[in-house]
């Protein structure tokens, strides 16, 4: 059955009894609730790591797996990617953290990802 979010109003699938809000809101509930921590380290191909050295890429996204699931249940400060498995490094000041469509990211997949945005390169 198809309700209302009661936050945004967009209609989601509701699947137990007390369901009131989209998994997209879901998420910056969990995330306000959470503790903040201060980095997140990512490895990156050094395809990506290049782009977003070079300013063309200001979004990080992953796939709602276990695995990022249990990483990605807090906002991190700032987030440090790695060229490959090298020591060449970045830090970059993380400025929002939320669930978005995947088709619309370099992900291309019909389901909600996790949208790192970057702010300022501190490192
Ligand atoms: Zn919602």
């Amino acid at each position: 059955m198809k309700i209302k979010c009661d936050i945004c109003r967009q209609e989601f699938e509701k699947i137990y009894q007390d369901d009131m809000f989209c998994d997209k809101c879901l998420y910056q509930i969990n995330l306000e609730q959470a503790e903040t921590k201060d980095k997140l380290v990512l490895f990156l191909k050094s395809e990506w790591y290049d782009k977003i050295e070079a300013g063309r890429k200001t979004h990080e996204y992953r796939r709602q797996s276990a695995h990022w699931r249990k990483r990605l249940d807090c906002f991190y400060k700032t987030v440090e990617f790695h060229r490959g498995y090298t020591k060449t490094k970045m830090l970059f000041e993380v400025t929002d953290m939320r669930l978005v469509d995947g088709k619309d990211t370099d992900l291309h997949i019909n389901e909600l990802v996790y949208d790192i945005e970057l702010g300022r390169r501190m490192k």
